[in-house]
């Protein structure tokens, strides 16, 4: 059985078997059917003429829906009228399953094809999404294992969150209280003590009730964390593994970068990123005529306009230690700061990576989860991480679904993942 990709590359003549979907049909007069077969590799025209082939093979052929599945044996033959420029003439076909009238046409609602997911995602366009996901995936971790990090598994139920109980989805766990993990930070920063360089990628749950078109509830997250990292080093780990991601995407999927029209988009993604500090980063919102006070956070539309003056991403560091998570390390040059950095994509498509130097001594620690009004006693085990050893160190959390979309150039964040959770659906 060949691949739909390997037979366009045999001669004209050639006898070839296929198998795959039926992914249109047209019956053209009383005596020839074109099936479009889709197979993961790509689609080719097959066609059957009635008087070429056997009664059962055309009645067949007759009773296919669109969705069939099939396989079909023939003989390529070059056509320009066919797209690719190659069809194959039928002689055997035989249904895998006919099934039943397929329920997605042409012109659908976004909610039918929402509420049909399962089944559109044999789309032309989502299959291509999901290809260019995983090899985006690769390419992330295959940069995160040549820099000496291993991966480790974190639990997805937990206890307690990175930043405190708000935003998590409880669960009754044998009669206690328990949450799906927000951030698998802290899990990670115990990693580091057997592993030195560790990356979490599970899901992160958020029961933000957010409308947007970059936030799901649930979300693949990939949270690298070092050992003996301090936080510029941290944002040099980010950039070339965003740059690295890209260019090898570019670089080995000619096919899927031109489906989606991204070369342009992604010309120079080379580090270093520019990087802007929290008050450059007010003020240039307030000279494009946004308005910011300093000490508030950057909304997507704040984002935006960050972002439009550049056309690679960016970094906007040292933010006001009020507004981030208690565990980000001070600045040692002005106490009200923290170490950290966000990564901001270009085109709107906005923040796609949180990151920090961590505190690391015990008694800093403490002060902060009390000055955060947070409960010292549901961080108990985090905090033994800094009595036994502690390191400096630094981590940071990637949106796989963010970069995605960023990289695809995705409209909405809901096509970078095949079953989107949202606040208005978790079906299917
Ligand atoms: P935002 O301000 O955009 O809601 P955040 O500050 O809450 O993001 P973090 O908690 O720092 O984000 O999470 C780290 C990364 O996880 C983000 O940079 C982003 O890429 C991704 N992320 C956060 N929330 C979501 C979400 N609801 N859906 C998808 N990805 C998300
Ligand atoms: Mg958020």
């Amino acid at each position: 059985m060949l691949k739909v990709e390997q037979a366009f590359k045999l001669p004209e003549g050639t006898e070839v078997s296929l198998r795959g979907w039926v992914y249109r049909i047209r019956k053209l007069g009383e005596n020839k059917i074109f099936i479009v077969l889709r197979d993961v590799t790509g689609t080719i025209q097959a066609v059957v003429v009635k008087e070429n082939v056997p009664a059962h093979v055309w009645a067949n052929a007759e009773k296919l829906y669109h969705e069939s599945s099939l396989t079909i044996k023939g003989t390529l033959k070059e056509d320009e009228r066919a797209p690719g420029g190659k069809e194959v003439q039928v002689q055997e076909l035989s249904p895998i399953s006919i099934g039943e009238p397929f329920p997605i046409h042409k012109d659908q609602s976004e909610e039918f094809l929402l509420d049909n997911r399962h089944l559109w995602i044999r789309s032309r366009k989502m299959t291509n999404i999901f290809k260019a996901r995983h090899h985006l995936i690769n390419y992330l971790t295959e940069y995160l294992h040549s820099k000496g990090f291993y991966r480790f598994d974190p639990p997805i139920i937990t206890t307690a969150g990175a930043e405190g109980g708000a935003d998590m989805f409880e669960l009754d766990y044998f009669g206690q209280k328990a949450y799906l993990t927000q951030s698998s930070q802290m899990y990670g920063e115990a990693g580091i003590f057997a592993l030195e360089r560790v990356y979490t990628l599970a899901p992160s749950f958020r029961a933000e009730k957010s409308r947007t078109r970059r936030h799901l509830a649930e979300y693949w997250h990939l949270e690298p964390e070092a050992a003996f990292v301090d936080w510029e080093e941290n944002m040099q780990i980010q950039e070339e593994m965003v740059s690295y991601a890209i260019e090898q995407f570019l670089q080995n999927h000619p096919d899927l970068v031109e489906f989606f029209g991204i070369k342009d988009l992604h010309k120079d993604v080379k580090p270093p990123f520019p990087r802007l500090t929290y008050y450059e980063a007010v003020d240039l919102v307030n000279k494009l005529g946004g308005k910011m006070e300093y000490g508030e956070d950057f909304g997507a539309d704040e984002e935006a306009l960050i972002s439009s003056q550049y056309n690679k991403p960016v970094f906007i560091t040292k933010y006001p230690k009020k507004i981030k998570a208690f565990y980000m390390k001070e600045d040692p040059n002005d106490p009200e700061l923290v170490l950290n950095n966000d990564m901001i994509a270009p085109y709107g498509h906005g923040e796609i990576i949180g990151g920090s130097e961590r505190i690391w001594e015990l008694e800093k620690l403490k002060q902060r989860i009390k000055e955060a009004g947070l409960k010292e006693e549901n961080y108990k085990w985090y905090l033994d991480l800094r009595r036994f050893g502690s390191v400096p160190h630094s981590g940071f959390g990637l949106g796989i679904e963010r970069f995605v979309k960023y990289v695809l150039n995705l409209d909405h964040i809901r096509d970078a993942v095949p079953f989107p959770r949202t606040v208005n659906r978790v079906y299917p």
